[in-house]
């Protein structure tokens, strides 16, 4: 017994001293260096963090999170009888600038995975404290299979995971994406129509033990969900995703993204 307890030690710190080492080597090759600037050293400096531009959340609209309205902005409150988005409230951290933009791109595209936990407790910073009493659980805007191989990661699984650790929420994929025709060039509309089927209730990978027609269902039925995303453009993603997770009877969803594009 006290040898295996100590064969374990030694294994367990020598995958310490390698993954030491392995971060050693790399950043001989490829440094760290800021986001915003280019400085050695940081993922994102002092400087540069003084530079993100927050959305006041006392001012912003919070059926869209766009940063103005103080409640509910003009394109939001011009349908009166019927809400635009499916999603209950809003809440972005970042107004989407040349800094927030590079902050996105460099952790998804550039693979820079170690800024997940500084995107989290972006989010956590502006996600109003009431949600944590009234939310079940975390999930989030999964990559679809094309994007997952170019990435080679779910992006905003790796923020919803830390996330949950910062907040005490449990996070779960609870949604699965169809590959679609890319959506930038798109309008609203013509969004909405792309978006229209491209998410799925997850099932969990083949193999599981668990019944896989339910598994998902049983963890979205009844459920207050904090949905994330990076950018809320027009919304037509979240609502997309959210219309899946009212349809499998969510209680009520509400969004949260990195940054907000208006
Ligand atoms: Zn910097
Ligand atoms: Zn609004």
């Amino acid at each position: 017994m006290l040898s295996s307890g100590s064969a374990y030690i030694t294994k367990y710190l020598l995958v310490k001293e390698i993954r030491r080492l392995k971060s050693k080597i790399l950043e001989c090759f490829y440094p760290t260096r800021c986001v915003g600037c280019e400085r050695l050293g940081y993922l994102l400096c002092n400087e540069c963090q003084n530079e993100l531009v927050f959305i006041d959340q006392s001012t912003s609209c919070t059926a869209c999170g766009a940063p103005f309205g103080r409640n509910v902005c003009t394109e939001c409150s011009t349908v009166y009888d019927k809400a635009i988005f499916p999603f209950a409230a809003t809440s972005c951290a970042l107004e989407f600038n040349e800094l927030s933009r590079r902050l996105v791109l460099t952790y998804k595209n550039g693979g820079e995975k170690r800024l997940a936990v500084l995107l989290a407790q972006l989010l956590a910073q502006v996600i109003p404290r009431s949600w944590y009493r009234w939310a079940d659980l975390i999930t989030w805007i999964p990559a679809d299979p094309i994007a997952y191989k170019r990435r080679g990661f779910d992006h905003m699984a790796y923020v919803a995971d830390a996330l949950s650790k910062r907040i005490g929420l449990s996070a779960k994929p609870l949604l699965y994406k169809r590959s679609i025709k890319d959506q930038r060039s798109l309008n609203r509309s013509d969004r909405q129509l792309n978006m229209r089927e491209v998410f799925l209730v997850n099932k969990p990978k083949t193999g599981s033990s668990l019944n896989s027609k339910d598994i998902y269902f049983d963890e979205i039925r009844a459920k207050n969900i904090i949905l994330i995303d990076d950018v809320f453009t027009t919304g037509a993603t979240l609502s997309a995703a959210t219309n899946v997770l009212l349809n499998a009877k969510a209680n009520e969803v509400r969004v949260a993204t990195i940054c907000r594009v208006w």
